[in-house]
């Protein structure tokens, strides 16, 4: 099938989308009087808002094998999505991502598989998210969009936003790996590189909120990206024949995806299309940047700056995220916990699955690793439980060990070397 039918087949499914969405809540207080279809960012206590949906007209409107049949990634599942005109959606090919169980990287009997994420456009996750909030940013006739990021976001910014003719501003820390910072122009995107953290960035967005009067994109600050990660969740469940694992591991920054999974599920649970099982969610994070971690052993609500925040883990170097409190009570409230890692143990960890099960692991997908040998080792997991990871980006982004092997054609070959 060529990919000009994908595309067409992926934008038909919304000529007759019902609409679905009901308003949407602030995620600390519960108002909820915030309208759909008007452009918002943050609600009035200054914490991310949720869109929420009327259940009914989704139970009404589609069933589990309705979905299972349509063709495509993430825009399937339009009901549980806000863009209401196929003329808005964006889309560069996405594929469901595939579950691949790991065999020779970990102990005999266990139950480990990893949702492959970087086979998504632009090689990471981020292209749920951006390129859910980029086809609503069209949808509300915002024409300029401002992200912070460590890479991989203003990557998939970059691309969706190309395609659906907006503007793209992007800033990132200038030790952001080059491959990040140059796909980032290269896919349409204004870029600069700041001598700073992203949490600096996020205050140059910030000012330019008024200043230059684009649209804020910082992780949570617009109510989108959520619903667009929120499809992991809905596509693990389809994935998994409607049941879920035991535990999930997911490398936190922002926590969209950790956040957007657990309202996935209370989504599903509500049309009726899951029970109430839920997944023991783990928050993975680096030990240099840990303050999700740090806040959930303290028992607090929300997490204290994280000071000179370092891993080569990038996608989750995030010192203070504005959703913090969703993180933490979605870690408790699934019986999960929070584990950080040694730096060095992340890339262990992605040389042994490489080696071992070919499967290149991004740092923070390698992070998930780690922790669940650590989670195993400790007893808060099991080997009979059913593991799923994130591996949230292709490898290939990132930095990788030099190898350096020369042979000299002019001189005879030494074959017995190569056995
Ligand atoms: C952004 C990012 C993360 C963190 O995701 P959140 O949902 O924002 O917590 C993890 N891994 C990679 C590769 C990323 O780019």
């Amino acid at each position: 099938m060529s990919k000009k039918l994908e595309f067409e087949q992926t934008i038909s499914l919304y000529n007759d989308k019902p609409s679905c969405v009901s308003h949407l809540e602030c995620s600390i207080t519960g108002k909820n009087d915030y309208e759909a279809g008007k452009i918002h960012g943050l609600s009035e206590a200054g914490r991310p808002l949720l869109v929420r949906y009327n259940l009914d007209t989704i139970k009404n409107n589609v069933t589990r094998e309705e979905i299972e049949a349509r063709p495509g990634g993430f825009w399937k599942y339009r009901e549980f999505l806000p863009v209401e005109n196929g003329e808005n959606v964006i889309s560069l090919g996405e594929v469901m991502t595939p579950l691949i169980p790991l065999k020779h990287s970990v102990p005999n009997g266990c139950d480990i598989i990893v949702k492959d994420e970087g086979r998504l456009p632009t090689g990471s996750f981020k292209a749920r998210g951006l390129g859910v909030a980029a086809a609503m940013s069209k949808e509300l006739g915002q024409t300029h969009l401002a992200i912070p990021t460590n890479g991989n976001a203003g990557a998939a910014l970059a691309a969706y936003a190309s395609f659906g003719g907006l503007k793209a501003t992007a800033f990132c820390p200038d030790d952001t790996p080059l491959v990040n910072i140059r796909e980032i122009r290269l896919q349409g995107a204004d870029v600069f590189t700041v001598n700073g953290l992203v949490s600096d960035c996020i205050k140059i967005v910030q000012e330019g909120n008024d200043k230059v009067g684009w649209t804020d994109y910082t992780t949570l600050k617009e109510p989108y990206r959520i619903e667009g990660k929120k499809t992991m969740g809905l596509e693990l469940a389809e994935q998994f024949g409607w049941e879920l694992p035991d535990v999930i591991f997911y490398p936190t920054g922002g926590g969209t995806g950790f956040i957007g999974m657990w309202k996935a599920f209370d989504e599903l649970e509500s049309v009726g299309w899951i029970g109430s099982k839920r997944p023991k969610m783990v928050a993975v994070q680096a030990a240099n940047c840990a303050p999700i971690v740090k806040a959930y052993e303290d028992g607090v609500e929300h997490a204290t700056f994280w000071e000179n925040a370092y891993t080569e883990a990038w996608g989750i170097r995030v010192p203070a995220a504005i959703g913090d409190f969703l993180m933490i009570r979605t870690i408790r409230e699934s019986g999960g916990f929070a584990i950080a890692v040694d730096e060095e143990d992340i890339f262990k960890c992605r040389d042994k699955v490489s080696r071992k099960d070919g499967l290149l692991l991004c740092p923070e997908g390698a992070t998930t690793f780690a922790a669940w040998q650590m989670a195993l080792k400790s007893g808060q997991v099991s080997s009979s439980d059913k593991v799923l990871l994130f591996n949230t980006a292709t490898g290939l982004k990132y930095p990788m060990p030099e190898t350096n092997q020369p042979l000299d054609k002019n001189q005879p070959i030494d074959y017995s070397r190569f056995k």
